[in-house]
């Protein structure tokens, strides 16, 4: 993929990416898009400043945009991070769009958060500590979930977010399409790629 019209992406979300300046995909957006929008699972190492994000948002965005099912959950390890990437997600949606979203972060009241998840968002972004609150109480339906993105899963392994990692996996649907960024592969990454990703596909690309 040279360019992004050829992607057939709708007229919409080809509009945003004008109006924001992706005149020319950078090159992991080049690498996976077309894969992801294949609809296969993307094992990926890329850092920040890379366009990461729209590697992962363009397709996510197309796919919210062309089904009425479905619905997209990206998990990072901080706060900011999440933050940003709901912001540049958010960003490529018009602003009278139907597609909702949430940003579910720990630090920030429940009161807003519940106030989203009631407008049942398709669109859901948050850290995996404050996700899993709201599954504990039933505040957040992820049985719909068929495109989940993990960014950056090494540091949430180093600050002990396995175990919510792993319960995210487990009831999310099995068939849905996972997007695994990290930047190493310690055994406990290794393991949870090995049990939950299918035939995924690796795509590199070092900082620019
Ligand atoms: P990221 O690595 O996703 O955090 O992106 C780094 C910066 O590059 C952000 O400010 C993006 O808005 C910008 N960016 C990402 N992809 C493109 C693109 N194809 N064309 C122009 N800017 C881009």
């Amino acid at each position: 993929m040279e360019n992004f019209q050829s992607l057939g992406l709708p007229e919409a979300l080809m509009h945003k990416l004008e109006h924001l300046g992706f005149n020319k995909p950078t090159p992991i957006q080049k690498q996976a898009i077309p894969l992801v929008m294949q609809g296969r699972d993307i094992l990926g190492s890329a850092q920040t400043g890379t366009g990461k994000t729209g590697a992962f948002g363009i397709p996510a965005i197309h796919k919210l945009l062309t089904s009425k099912t479905g619905g997209v959950l990206i998990i990072t390890p901080t706060r900011e991070l999440a933050a940003q990437v709901h912001e540049s997600l958010t960003a490529f949606l018009a602003k009278q769009s139907s597609v909702k979203s949430a940003l579910l972060i720990g630090g920030e009241p429940m009161g807003k958060q519940l106030n989203r998840l009631k407008a049942k968002p398709r669109l859901i972004v948050g850290t995996p500590g404050r996700l899993n609150d709201h599954l504990r109480n039933k505040t957040v339906d992820l049985s719909q979930t068929d495109y989940l993105v993990l960014d950056e899963t090494d540091r949430m392994l180093d600050m002990g977010f396995i175990p919510d990692i792993e319960r995210i996996f487990e009831i999310t649907p099995f068939t849905r399409q996972v997007l695994f960024f990290s930047a190493t592969m310690p055994p406990e990454i290794t393991r949870i790629v090995q049990t939950f990703l299918h035939n995924p596909v690796r795509v590199e690309v070092a900082r620019q």
